[in-house]
């Protein structure tokens, strides 16, 4: 179903409330990751240039108790947005009440404004993330119309999306929020085939939805990372000191059987002695693992037979590394295989779903060879794993 984005509605003089995921990480109070502050920048631009006031916000990291109020501020986040927009945003340090209200009721056509860490309200019984009906209602008192960018939250149900969303007139999406279902949701819907899925990280039991969903849409699945292992043994082989879910054995051979051929498992792999950046590397036959070793990356013939999956793709989705790439001398495989779908981008849609995924490609500096790469972990994992997502089913239908 087609989503009213906030092209659909005039902000102009109006209140518009703009959930945002501003998530980011923090290292040493400094921001040591920016991009969802970026991807946020076109909503909240557009919404300034239309003459709507812009009231943002966002939660960021947990907090369980006071203490954790320090180290979870928006401020640093406010002020970094305020560079990026080259304007002033005012910082209010409250989730509710009087200050914030009279701030907003200050703000003129075409001014914003950020309050408060959403989840400090998480200190008063968990409103936030329990989507407390009372909490919702009353952010919903504070606008005329809410724009929903958050995707990295949309697989949770809070009181700052689907709260607010059930308590105001309109519901919208913004930009990022657009790209994201027209990108996934559009992409799993309806791709133009051939279609290669690829599919890595640590545990089978991570992604056995999203293996089962991908097998009913992709024309193949390629399979590598650790989660791989679990599928070699299923095959009957001896895989060392490698990666096994040993409970999922039985899973992986019933997806085989599932996949009818659609899963292409590649043919060697590069193992280590031990789990160590410094470990020596060995190739592999997937038939020939010696006891005493253990899968890092997947092999060069694996990489070759990857590759021509993916040269005549058009559309290829991705999640999860196919080695442990934070090690370089196991960053091979993840590296040739991100290098290889950029190499197809004008001829295919190329998507990255999985935090870790995303920023293996963001280190390699090959992020601009996709068309596109999502803003949620989790919630892109369920997004493919074909969930509805509540942040998306509250905004309005068009
Ligand atoms: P994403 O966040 O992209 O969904 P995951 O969280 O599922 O990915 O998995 C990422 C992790 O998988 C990485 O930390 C990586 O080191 C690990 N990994 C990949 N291949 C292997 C392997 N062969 N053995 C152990 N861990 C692996
Ligand atoms: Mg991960």
């Amino acid at each position: 179903m087609a989503k009213k984005t906030i092209r659909d509605i005039q902000v102009k003089g109006k209140k518009v409330l703009v959930r945002v995921d501003f998530n980011v990480p923090l290292k040493n109070g400094e921001i040591s990751d920016e991009n969802r502050i970026v991807q946020a920048l076109p909503t909240i631009e557009y919404i300034l240039t239309q003459g709507g006031k812009a009231i943002v916000f966002s939660h960021l990291g947990r907090v369980k108790d006071e203490s954790d109020k320090a180290s979870n501020s928006l401020a640093v986040v406010a002020k970094r947005l305020s560079e990026l927009l080259n304007k002033e945003v005012t910082f209010v340090p409250e989730t509710r009440g009087k200050v914030l209200e009279d701030a907003i009721n200050k703000l003129k056509d075409g001014e914003i404004l950020m309050f408060e860490n959403t989840r400090f309200e998480d200190l008063n019984g968990k409103k936030e993330s329990k989507n407390d009906p009372e909490l919702g209602k009353y952010w919903a008192s504070l606008g005329d119309v809410f724009v929903n960018d958050a995707f990295g939250t949309a697989h949770r149900d809070a009181a700052s999306n689907v709260g607010i969303a059930a308590n105001i007139k309109d519901t919208v999406a913004g930009f990022l929020l657009e790209k994201e279902i027209n990108f996934i949701g559009g992409t799993l819907e309806n791709p133009e085939r051939p279609f290669v899925a690829i599919l890595g990280g640590a545990k089978v039991s991570d992604k056995i939805e999203v293996i089962k969903n991908l097998l009913k849409v992709a024309d193949k699945v390629l399979i590598g990372g650790g989660m791989a292992y679990t599928f070699f043994k299923a095959q009957g082989y001896e895989i060392g000191n490698s990666l096994l879910e040993a409970d999922k054995v039985d899973l992986a051979k019933e997806l085989l059987e599932l996949a009818n051929g659609k899963i292409v498992l590649g043919e060697d792999v590069i193992t280590a002695k031990a789990f160590d950046p410094e470990s020596e590397k060995n190739v592999r036959n997937v038939t020939g693992i010696p006891a005493d070793e253990m899968g890092m990356d997947i092999g060069p013939r694996t990489i070759a037979l990857f590759e021509s999956f993916i040269a005549t793709a058009k559309t290829v989705v991705w999640n999860g590394p196919l080695g442990v790439f934070e090690f370089p001398r196991f960053a091979e495989g993840t590296r040739s295989i991100a290098q290889a779908i950029t190499e197809i981008k004008d001829q295919a849609t190329t998507i990255i779903g999985g935090g870790d995924s995303a920023a293996a490609v963001i280190q390699f500096g090959l992020a601009d060879g996709f068309t596109h790469i999502s803003t949620g972990g989790g919630a892109s994992l369920e997004y493919l794993e074909g969930k509805l997502l509540p942040g998306i089913e509250c905004v309005d239908n068009k």
